[in-house]
């Protein structure tokens, strides 16, 4: 099917978002169950064994992924020509809303390419850089890592310590890298480098590159997470040679770059509002629990959905211009609230649960998927750096209040 097909059946780029809606509800319909009907026991049993779940998490992911780019339904705001279908942000918003109606996999693994990538090449790429990487990301053909933490540079990540040295013909990077999501499956990471060890200020001598993961010299490691999951990594890199053309943006000007990607990491990938996703989550806990007429548990509920909802507002006032900082600072407030949001609708949902939420056995579907998402959900709060680190940014850039010393 021709990426346009199903959008051209009903009107092309002009339709209305009504219409796009029962669109899309149309196609996934025909796929996969809503989310209330579903008991496939089998596709949520393979997500709560991490272990062994990373490669079909990804598998799945990729899958659906293909799908809706060959429906017309992937990168909804990016310009046609870069593999998007050239519509709106409410377009790509309609279609995570009817995603998370309907039982379908995740596209969580594919979030550092769509949610961050994407919009760094967008932003910072040069047109040769967009026509050649955007396509391939759009339709889920490669997949994206991030390149920035190192064992020293976290919280810290201006102190980033790997190099790259120009030898008058190429850069030659040497370093480590670590918690890299995805970087045993991704084909190209956005790496940063200290290109400038002797510049002024440290955010002046760093440089963003894009770094094919196959090329000489990059070794991956992976690292076992509190959940099992094997999704993050160290990656050592030895004399790999890049060139002037693998630079994204400017040279020395990547820390000017990463913040962008950053405040996009906060707030969408990491803390978008989610869709509805977490409410129901809640609430299809509650549905199955002998507590589902206990009044402090509903009251629990409820918070959770009013939470969701004022995240989605806040979502809605940062993208407006509406809340001081920018989009960049005010990011960081959709990181603290969505990531406390995550932690607390994995509590209740444990609570919910009563004593199949403690045993961890995968034979046993709620339990299991529950016990998972309380163990993963503790990087809520440290990946896309951490709350407390956002809490500062959020009293400097947005409440006007003194710096930290440093
Ligand atoms: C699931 C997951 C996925 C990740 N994926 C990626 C990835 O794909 N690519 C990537 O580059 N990185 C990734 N990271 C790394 C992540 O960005 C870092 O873990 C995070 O920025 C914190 O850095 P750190 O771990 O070095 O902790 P540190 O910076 O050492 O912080 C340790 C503690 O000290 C606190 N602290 C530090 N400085 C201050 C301060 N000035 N004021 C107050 N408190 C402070 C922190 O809040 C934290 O509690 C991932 C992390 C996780 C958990």
């Amino acid at each position: 099917m021709s990426r346009s097909s199903v959008l051209s059946d009903v009107g092309g780029p002009a339709i209305e978002l009504a219409e796009f809606r029962r669109c899309v509800r149309g196609w996934l319909a025909a796929r996969y169950p809503l989310c209330d009907e579903s008991r496939d026991d089998d596709r949520l049993d393979v997500i709560a064994r991490a272990p062994d779940g990373h490669r079909a998490m990804i598998d799945q992911a990729v899958a659906l992924q293909k799908d809706l780019h060959a429906a017309g339904f992937a990168a909804l705001a990016l310009p046609r020509k870069y593999g998007g279908a050239g519509l709106t942000s409410a377009h790509q918003y309609v279609v995570a809303e009817e995603l998370s109606r309907v039982d379908a996999p995740s596209l969580r693994a594919l979030g550092i390419g769509l949610g961050l990538a994407m919009p760094t090449i967008m932003g910072a790429g040069t047109e040769e850089q967009k026509r050649r990487f955007l396509p391939p990301l759009v339709s889920g053909h490669e997949i994206w890592c991030q390149l920035f933490s190192e064992p020293d540079a976290g919280s810290d990540l201006v102190s980033l310590r790997t190099r790259a040295t120009h030898d008058g013909n190429a850069w030659i990077v040497n370093g480590q890298k670590v918690w890299s999501s995805l970087a045993s499956d991704a084909a190209y990471g956005m790496l940063l480098a200290r290109t400038d060890p002797e510049a002024d200020r440290p955010h002046s001598g760093i440089t963003m590159f894009i770094l094919s993961m196959s090329s000489r010299g990059v070794s991956v490691r992976p690292l076992v997470d509190i959940a099992g999951g094997r999704h993050f990594n160290e990656v050592f890199l030895e004399d790999v040679v890049l060139h002037d053309s693998d630079v994204l943006g400017e040279i020395n000007r990547g820390w000017h770059v990463a913040t962008g990607t950053l405040s996009g990491e906060r707030s969408g990938y990491l803390g978008g509002s989610g869709a509805g996703r977490r409410r129901r989550q809640a609430e299809q806990a509650l549905a199955a629990s002998s507590l589902r007429s206990d009044r402090v548990a509903r009251q629990r509920v409820v918070d959770i959905i009013a939470r969701e909802r004022l995240l989605e507002l806040l979502v809605g006032r940062i993208g407006a211009g509406a809340v001081a900082g920018g989009n960049g600072a005010a990011g960081s407030l959709v990181k603290v609230a969505a990531g406390n949001l995550e932690q607390l609708v994995a509590e209740v949902v444990i609570d919910l649960l009563g004593a199949r939420g403690l045993a961890w056995d995968t034979r046993e579907r709620d339990g299991n998927v529950a016990a998972h998402g309380l163990n993963a959900s503790r990087q809520a709060t440290i990946a896309g750096g951490t709350h407390q680190i956002q809490s500062n940014l959020i009293g400097e850039r947005v409440l006007g209040l003194p710096r930290e010393a440093r």
